[in-house]
């Protein structure tokens, strides 16, 4: 049985911050794509905590750092597409960051982030009073560092307005449970959603956690395994924290403030809970005990929410981008790690371009998934 006819160029396995970024691309550049989502509990762009901070990633690798720093700046071009579609509420907003030491034993690691990000931005180091000038919930600071540029997002609603936006711009978009990988003779012709089969050029794998299951229909193992985060929204009552900034302790959990009094604190990293996606009793609280320790401030906030995602992790911490070796009409988007709601919207751009048969404008040969073909044998 063929497929039948085309009534897309592209389809798009997987609807999280990437491959909508992805899905939002391809229909500006007027090619005919339907996003399929499937929504599984965990999915990791609507637990993020949404730090946009490529200045201070810890990391001392030059083509992946470059990335991030590219990703940031990308943001600000995205908002304005967004905004331009009447897309505005993406929780979007410099508040700066301060990272910090509250212990002896931290001041090494601090030294080392001081060390990474000078001349990644403005990082400075400032006096640890001002940390807790401008978030009061804090315990006392030994050292601190500023960095102005940092800023932060809501992933939820930047997903939600880019799907908006692709939508009003041609996308087409369905939820069915799992979609998989529609295949002839060895080659994808297309994608079977719900069922039915749907026939395109090329297909693009972003699939989260859940991509080598995709991939694997293809013969082509994606080295990807879900890391559960938990994380924990708390609100303060008659507290403005519309201008704190965010707080990351260099050793320990971060703290995220949003307006109306929440502030966002988290989170685990679970490679054993593999794709179980349960809020936990230890879990919380891990979480709650290091907040506390680091800012006592909050013990009275409301504990209003848990969040779990499960962060598509690679065995290097760096994405996959790009061709599928051995199937030129196949891209893999995923292996974001702890990073996607900074990296995913610029992915999403640059691999649009990759599958489209453009040069993308990042060099993306360090995220290839052949980098990993010793573990493919
Ligand atoms: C607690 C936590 C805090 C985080 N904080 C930050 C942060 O501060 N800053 C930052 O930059 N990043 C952060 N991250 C990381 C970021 O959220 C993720 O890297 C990013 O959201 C991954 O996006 P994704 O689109 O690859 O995957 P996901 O968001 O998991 O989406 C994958 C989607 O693919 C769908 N799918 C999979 N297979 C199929 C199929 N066969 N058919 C149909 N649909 C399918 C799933 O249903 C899912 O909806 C955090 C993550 C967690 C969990």
């Amino acid at each position: 049985m063929s497929a039948v006819s085309k009534q897309y160029d592209m389809v798009v396995i997987g609807g999280g911050i990437v491959g909508t970024a992805i899905a939002l691309h391809l229909v500006d550049a007027g090619v005919r794509t339907l996003l399929v989502d499937g929504h599984h509990p965990g999915r990791a762009t609507d637990a993020g905590a949404g730090i946009l901070s490529p200045q201070t990633a810890l990391s001392e690798d030059g083509a992946w750092v470059d990335l991030c720093m590219a990703a940031g700046r990308y943001y600000d071009d995205l908002a304005e597409r967004l905004a331009a579609a009447g897309e505005r509420d993406i929780g979007y907003a410099r508040c700066g960051l301060f990272e910090f030491a509250t212990r002896d034993t931290d001041v090494p690691a601090f030294e080392w982030v001081a060390k990474i990000s000078a001349g990644r931005g403005q990082v400075v180091e400032v006096p640890p009073e001002d940390a807790r000038a401008r978030f009061p919930a804090l315990a006392p600071v030994q050292r601190a560092l500023y960095n102005p540029d940092a800023a932060r997002v809501d992933g939820r609603a930047l997903r939600a307005a880019m799907l908006a936006a692709a939508a009003n711009a041609g996308l087409a978009h369905r939820e069915p449970a799992n979609a998989e990988l529609l295949i002839e003779h060895d080659r994808v012709v297309g994608a079977i959603v719900d069922g039915e089969r749907v026939a395109c050029s090329t297909v693009v794998i972003a699939g989260g956690a859940w991509t080598p299951r995709v991939a694997e229909s293809l013969g082509v193992r994606t080295p990807v395994v879900p890391h559960r985060g938990q994380i924990v929204h708390l609100v303060m009552n008659d507290v403005d924290t519309r201008a704190w900034p965010i707080a990351q302790p260099v050793f320990g959990y971060y703290l995220v403030p949003w307006p109306g009094g929440r502030v966002v604190v988290g989170a685990t990293v679970e490679p054993e809970a593999a794709f179980d996606a349960r809020a936990t009793a230890g879990g919380v609280h891990e979480v709650l005990r290091e907040t506390l320790r680091v800012a006592p401030g909050l013990r009275d906030a409301t504990l209003a929410e848990v969040r779990v995602g499960l962060r598509p992790t690679t065995p290097d911490d760096h994405p996959l981008l790009g061709a599928v070796p051995g199937h030129d009409n196949v891209c893999v988007a995923t292996g974001h790690g702890a990073n996607g709601l900074l990296l995913g919207p610029y992915s999403g751009r640059l691999v649009a371009q990759a599958c489209r048969g453009e040069v993308p404008e990042h060099d993306l040969t360090p995220f290839a998934l052949d980098r990993f073909r010793e573990l493919s044998r």
